[in-house]
């Protein structure tokens, strides 16, 4: 009975829950009817057979493509057809697939020493050392080993209460910082919270909203972005929210952001939003903590996305390219953040792997050198203008946002309104499967496309991405008369 009256209370919850949910039938007739080749079909639905329906492929595309290998920015299904690839392992493999260095370095290190559990082998002091070395904080900083995205920030948010002794955690509207126990009520992105729901949430987390010029509520470049820190800032100072506590803000450990928001739909927010956000921690003695997990790592053209505002924060988390695709994630903080706790407060088994960190070091060395970032820089241009071109013939794509081989394009349907062409970008996604091109669906209005290229990308394929584009765009403007 109370169950009943419980489930009453969260009606709107399981309704969405109702939504979201599918069934075997229905992954076999996305099956069916997805333009793969047999083979790939045949692998497919034992996927169904065999997973959880929770799995993201389910998410990401109608039927996920069954690759069974790659060569730089191109990947194979099991059929043998060719795809471009814009997620690179979801921003893993940031020198492309299978990087001649990268795979020989993993093999000469697979025949000395795999794995030392969490603890120091020359590669892991190696990489802690650089991590320091180029963590563009000034003065001490030290590192904690991870494995995942999701429990480096746990470590982080971990550090920062026990350093602090505050509980609460402040993070934006939209952010992404993984779906682990420990981070679910960090993550705040649209859709998520009915499928965490009702796991109990993390309760010492606050939200605000993250600027954006493309999507606020008043007119374009009116200024209103930067209201929205100007509210949080008000909230601290002020009684109004449960985090305030006068001048010093009491029980507020820092503010978590990303600095860029990527699984959201790649929204890069204003220079001055890092900038802000730290004149803020330093008012109130917060800590100030960046998530680098996608947007870091030399994708953004410059080493750690926070550098685009001329900021340092107080910690930085970096995964995904940090281990050549392999698993391995890291926290580097102010030196006396991380001093603060006793030996032996974190172990994780798999920790700091040999093989992650030997392909890390040359992925950080090779990311670090300035030559390396200009041409990040000079292909993200170049892709960006391809699409600028795109824009000029194809009203649909409304905006379009870079930094380096960060990339965001947003549909919409008119672009006065700003509608957001949500079913649009689906079939847009879907059209990409059949023509041999593989890209994230995102955005706050479910009408957004991430791109994340290899950040070696050549321009022949950033050409071929961009006639594949054109003509899907096209066709999606047909189907849904935008002109
Ligand atoms: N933070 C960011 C910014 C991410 O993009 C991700 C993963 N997409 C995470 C955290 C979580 O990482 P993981 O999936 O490795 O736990």
């Amino acid at each position: 009975m109370a169950n009943n009256k419980y489930k009453e209370l969260a009606s709107g919850v399981f309704k969405q829950r109702e939504r979201l949910k599918t069934s075997a039938d229905a992954l076999y007739k996305r099956i069916e009817d997805s333009p793969l080749g047999p083979k790939s079909k045949d692998w497919a639905r034992k996927v169904v057979v065999n997973e959880s329906f929770g799995g993201v492929g389910w998410a990401l595309f109608n039927v996920a493509p069954i690759i069974e290998r790659a060569e730089g920015s191109i990947l194979y299904d099991v059929d043998g057809k060719e795809y471009i690839d814009m997620l690179s392992g979801f921003a893993c493999s940031s020198l492309g697939n299978n990087d001649p260095e990268v795979t020989k370095i993993i093999q000469e290190h697979a025949g000395k020493l795999t794995h030392f559990f969490d603890l120091p082998h020359p590669e892991r002091i190696k990489l802690a050392e650089n991590l320091n070395k180029y963590s563009r904080i000034d003065g001490p900083t030290k590192v904690v080993f991870g494995v995942t995205g999701s429990d480096a920030i746990e470590l982080a948010i971990r550090a920062a209460r026990y350093y602090t002794g505050k509980p609460n955690i402040l993070v934006a509207y939209g952010d992404y910082h993984g779906v682990t126990y420990g981070t679910m009520a960090l993550t705040s992105k649209g859709n998520m919270q009915p499928i965490f729901f009702p796991v109990t949430p993390d309760q010492h987390v606050g939200y605000f909203h993250m600027p954006h010029d493309y999507r606020t509520p008043q007119d374009e470049h009116s200024g209103y972005d930067m209201d929205a820190i100007r509210m949080l800032e008000r909230a601290l100072d002020g009684k109004e929210s449960p985090f305030a506590d006068g001048p010093n803000c009491g029980n507020v450990a820092a503010i978590l952001v990303e600095p860029f928001q990527s699984s959201a739909g790649y929204y890069i927010p204003p220079k001055a939003y890092l900038q802000e956000l730290r004149r803020i921690c330093d008012k109130f003695g917060l800590l100030l903590i960046i998530d680098e997990i996608q947007a870091g790592m030399g994708r953004s053209g410059k080493l750690w996305a926070f550098e685009h505002s001329e900021i340092e924060p107080d910690m930085f988390v970096t995964a995904k390219g940090v281990g050549g695709g392999l698993p391995l994630s890291a926290v580097v903080a102010k030196e006396e953040i991380l001093m603060e706790w006793p030996t032996g407060a974190h172990v994780s088994t798999q920790a700091g792997n040999v093989l992650a960190c030997a392909a890390g070091n040359y992925v950080l060395e090779k990311t670090v050198d300035p030559a390396f970032l200009d041409s990040v820089n000079k292909k993200g241009e170049y892709f960006r203008k391809g699409f600028d071109e795109i824009m000029k013939r194809h009203p649909l794509l409304g905006w379009v946002e870079n930094k380096g081989l960060y990339l965001g394009l947003e549909f919409v349907m008119d672009r006065k309104t700003k509608e957001p062409a949500a079913a649009a970008a689906n079939y847009m996604r879907d059209a990409g499967i059949r023509e041999g091109m593989i890209f994230e669906k995102g955005g706050y209005y479910h009408n957004r496309i991430q791109l994340i290229p290899a950040l070696n990308i050549p321009e022949k394929v950033m050409d071929k991405a961009h006639e594949i584009f054109d003509k899907i765009i096209g066709e999606a403007e047909k189907k849904f008369g935008v002109k």
